[in-house]
C-alpha cells in the first residue's frame, strides 16, 4: 500500500466528543426507535451521517467571518464571491443561495418555461434526490442515463459516474430534443457513491447536448473531488493543476448549481451561476428575490459568502484533496483487509459497506443495512446511514416493500474533521461487528411514516 498521506493541517481548536458505554448506547438507540436519525448528535462519538455542511472551516475562513459586510444589497463579500466564481469557473453571473436546493428551486422552473416541447424532462448521469424533487416540482421528469458499470459493486472501474452516452443519445431520440429542458452533469456522482465522471465523458455528453440545443447544467457539489480523480486516473491530465481541470470541466457547462456544503468547505451556502446567458440570469434573479432573498445575498449573511469565497479556493488545494480522498480510500482499504465487503473503488466522500453480503440472513423487508447501522452505533457510537430498502420505500401502486438492488451502509466522511486514528477505530468496530454478523437480527416497524420514512420511522429488532 502507498504511504499514507497525513493531515495537511494542524489542529488549533478542539471540540470534545462524548465517549459512551455500550449500555448507554443501547438505551439511547432504544429511545430513538432503532433509528440513528433520531439519536441526539451529542450521543454520537463519530458522526458519518453526511459530508454536507459537516466540514471544518480553516483559520482563514473563520477570520473571513469577521469581515462580513452585512449590507442588504451589494455587500463586499458578494463581490468577492462573484469574482472567485469568475476566476475558478469562468462564469460571469453569480446568484448566491441558501444551499444547493435553493439554486435548484429558482433555476429549474425557468428552464422548463424555456423548453420548446410540451413533455419536458431533464437528463442526467444521476439526479440527486433534491434535484429530482425540484425537477418534478417544476413539472418535468427526471431521467437518469448512468453507465451500467456503476451497479457492479465488486468490480473496480475508474469512472462509475459516467453517462451512458448511447443511452443519452437514445433518450434524446426517443423523447425529442425539444422536450429536453436540460442536461445535468453531476460531479462527482453522489448517488452512485461519489464516483467520478471522466473528462472525455463530460466533453462528449456536453457536445451531444449542445448539438441538440440542450442547455448543460453542472451540479457541482463535489467538483474539486472529481477534478482530483481526473488528475489521478487520466494520464492526459497527470501534469495539469486542479484549477486547470476545474476550468475545463466548467467550460463544458452553460450554468452551475452548487451545494457549497460539500467541496465549498462551508457549513451553509449554495450557488447558481451562468457562463453568459444574461436573459436567463435576469429571469432567475427575479425568482430568487421571493424565494431565497435579494439577489446579492440569496439567504446568506455577508460573512457566509466571505467564508465560501475562501473555501472554494482552499478546496482546490492538491495536498488537501490527496489527504481527503486518501482518507476515504484508507478506511476502505482497512475494511477490505478485515474482510468487510465494500463497494470498489471507494469514491470521493464515502465508503459503502455491502450489507447484503455481510448479513445475507436478513431479508430486504427487515432492512439489513439499517440493522448494520444500528449495530455499528451499539459497537462504537458511530453513526452511518442506510442506503437500501428502507430508503427506497414501498411501491406506490401495490403498497409492497420492494427489495432494493443494493443494501448499503454509507459511511460519509466529513471534511477536515476526523483523523486517520478515527478511521482505524471505525474499521476496528466494523470488523468486530462482522465477527458476530450471524447473531444480528433484522428490524420491523413500530411506526411507519407514509413518506420519507427513513427520517422518522421507529423500529425494533424482530423476535
Ligand atoms: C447535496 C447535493 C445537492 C443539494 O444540496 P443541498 O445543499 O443539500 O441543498 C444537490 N446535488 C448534489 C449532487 C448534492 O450532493
Amino acid at each position: 500500500m502507498a504511504r499514507r498521506i497525513p493531515e495537511p493541517f494542524r489542529i488549533k481548536m478542539v471540540e470534545p466528543i462524548k465517549q459512551t458505554t455500550p449500555e448507554y448506547r443501547r438505551e439511547a438507540l432504544q429511545a430513538a426507535g432503532w433509528n440513528p436519525f433520531l439519536l441526539r448528535g451529542e450521543d454520537v462519538y463519530i458522526d458519518l451521517l453526511t459530508d454536507s455542511g459537516t466540514g471544518a472551516m480553516s483559520d482563514r475562513q473563520w477570520a473571513g467571518l469577521m469581515m462580513g459586510d452585512e449590507a442588504y444589497a451589494g455587500s463586499r463579500n458578494f463581490y468577492h464571491l462573484a469574482d472567485t466564481v469568475q476566476a475558478l469557473f469562468g462564469y460571469r453571473h453569480t446568484i448566491p443561495t441558501h444551499q444547493g436546493r435553493g439554486a435548484e428551486q429558482i433555476l429549474f422552473p425557468e428552464l422548463v418555461k424555456r423548453c420548446r416541447g410540451d413533455k419536458p424532462l431533464f437528463l442526467s448521469n444521476y439526479h440527486f434526490d433534491t434535484t429530482k424533487a425540484h425537477v418534478e416540482i417544476a413539472g418535468a421528469r427526471a431521467v437518469n442515463v448512468l453507465t451500467p458499470k456503476a451497479l457492479d459493486t465488486e468490480t473496480a472501474y475508474d469512472w462509475k459516474g459516467d453517462f451512458d452516452l448511447e443511452a443519452l443519445e437514445a433518450a434524446i431520440g426517443r423523447e425529442g430534443a425539444h422536450n429536453v429542458a436540460g442536461l445535468i452533469v453531476t460531479v462527482t456522482c453522489n448517488s452512485a457513491g461519489g464516483q467520478p465522471v471522466s473528462m472525455p465523458n463530460i466533453r462528449a455528453a456536453s457536445r451531444i447536448a449542445r448539438e441538440n440545443g440542450i442547455p448543460v447544467i453542472i451540479d457541482a457539489a463535489r467538483f474539486a473531488e472529481n477534478a482530483w480523480f481526473i488528475r489521478e486516473r487520466d494520464p492526459d491530465y497527470a501534469g495539469s493543476s486542479i484549477a486547470e481541470i476545474v476550468m475545463e470541466i466548467f467550460s463544458y457547462g452553460d450554468m452551475l448549481t452548487m451545494s457549497a456544503k460539500k467541496d465549498g468547505l462551508v457549513n451553509i451556502g449554495g450557488l447558481c451561476c451562468f457562463r453568459e446567458d444574461e436573459d436567463l440570469f435576469r429571469a432567475v434573479q427575479v425568482r430568487c428575490v421571493p424565494m431565497e432573498g435579494f439577489v446579492t445575498y440569496g439567504g446568506l449573511a455577508g460573512r457566509d459568502m466571505e467564508a465560501l469565497a475562501i473555501g472554494l479556493k482552499e478546496g482546490l488545494d492538491a495536498s488537501y484533496l490527496s489527504y481527503r480522498i486518501g482518507q476515504v480510500a484508507y478506511l476502505g482499504e482497512r475494511l477490505r483487509e478485515g474482510g468487510v465487503p465494500i463497494q470498489t473503488p471507494t469514491g470521493g466522500h464515502a465508503v459503502f459497506v455491502d450489507a447484503k453480503r455481510l448479513l445475507p440472513h436478513i431479508p430486504a423487508e427487515q432492512f439489513p443495512a439499517h440493522a448494520l447501522a444500528c449495530e455499528l452505533y451499539l459497537e462504537g457510537g458511530i453513526r452511518g446511514v442506510e442506503i437500501g430498502s428502507l430508503l427506497l420505500g414501498r411501491n406506490p401502486q401495490t403498497g409492497e416493500q420492494e427489495p432494493s438492488p443494493l443494501e448499503l451502509l454509507r459511511l460519509t466522511i466529513p471534511r477536515r474533521v476526523y483523523t486517520n486514528d478515527h478511521m482505524d477505530y471505525i474499521a476496528d468496530c466494523l470488523i468486530d461487528v462482522k465477527r458476530r454478523a450471524g447473531e444480528i437480527k433484522g428490524l420491523t416497524f413500530d411506526y411507519e411514516p407514509p413518506i420519507l420514512r427513513h427520517f422518522t420511522a421507529r423500529l425494533r429488532p424482530v423476535a
